[in-house]
């Protein structure tokens, strides 16, 4: 199976702390580098994880607050400094194509390469992204201001051949692809040979879903439904669910809770407000809605 994982490059909400770094987080799929925001400070941790970003060639900004864009400039820059030819490719809100080009032209800075924008909107779920692997699909969360999470979505895969059946049955190497594509064997003297004699079922595609910033919002869990992996914000615990409602920003109960009806197989909390040194009540707090929760801290990495 392909590598498909997680790097929390940042977790914090509004500002950072002595610990942890605004929202960040580096998406691997095979030989791709996937960036979802990019909060201040995130090539410092790409750096600290020795993660070589020139390899990241896609960039997702979910909305415009800045603790989710404003290392964007600074690594968009870097890159430059450090020699990109390769295009990069920004998706995000319209306005932060504004926001980049002003940046760009007040420090009299010509890209080496391609900086290619593509905009996101909010209004309705929409495929942004799609190669032979892999597709992605923004969608609608409920904030402030508009925002989109993001899904990651593989695609099924070919079936896997039994070498020891091809051989057996002196199966022609140029009916290979067809068999794998679920095609049966017909031979020569016209027996029908079932596709299941000669083929494995591909491994179950698997999904990561990265939902924030978002108060609580069922509309999203028909599109997260069964992710292998939720990423969902929990700014504050549920003692502060005025608090959150007012902010557009959830609970730990409210995340979990979306866990739960979502049917999704894990759960990553993150966004923490800045108010919470120790994380360990947030863990507990979703872990009593949903079991298998676990905490978006920096440096950590989670298979997919
Ligand atoms: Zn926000």
């Amino acid at each position: 199976m392909l590598p498909f994982n997680l790097t929390i490059l940042g977790s914090s909400s509004a500002t950072p702390t002595s610990e942890r770094n605004p929202t960040s987080q580096l998406l691997c799929h095979g030989e791709k580098l996937f960036l979802i925001d990019c909060g201040e400070g995130t090539q410092v941790s790409l750096r600290r994880m020795h993660i070589h970003f020139q390899r990241i060639k896609h960039i997702f900004i979910s909305h415009l607050h800045g603790d989710h864009f404003f290392g964007l400039i600074g690594l968009i820059s870097s890159m430059h400094l450090l020699g990109r030819t390769k295009p990069l490719y920004v998706f995000g809100p319209p306005q932060l194509k504004e926001i980049l080009d002003i940046q760009l032209q007040a420090s009299q800075t010509t890209l080496l390469y391609p900086l290619e924008f593509r905009s996101t909107q909010a209004e309705k779920p929409e495929m942004i992204f799609e190669d032979e692997l892999l597709s992605i699909i923004s969608f609608p969360m409920l904030h402030r201001i508009p925002t989109t999470g993001f899904l990651f979505k593989e695609k099924p895969g070919e079936r896997k051949i039994s070498k020891e059946a091809i051989e057996l049955l002196k199966v022609p190497v140029h009916l290979i692809p067809k068999l794998k594509a679920g095609a049966d064997y017909v031979a020569t003297d016209g027996t029908v040979h079932p596709n299941e004699m000669f083929t494995q079922p591909p491994p179950k595609p698997r999904c990561y879903a990265f939902c924030s910033d978002t108060a609580y919002f069922e509309e999203i869990i028909p599109i997260i439904k069964g992710a292998d992996l939720l990423y969902h914000e929990t700014t504050f615990m549920n003692n502060r669910i005025v608090n959150a409602a007012e902010k557009f920003h959830s609970t730990t109960g409210q995340a979990a809770t979306i866990a739960l009806k979502a049917g999704v197989k894990k759960l990553l909390i993150g966004h923490y407000s800045a108010r919470y040194d120790n994380l360990q009540p947030l863990l507990e707090e979703a872990c009593s809605i949903f079991p298998e929760t676990e905490l978006a801290i920096e440096g950590k990495v989670f298979e997919i």
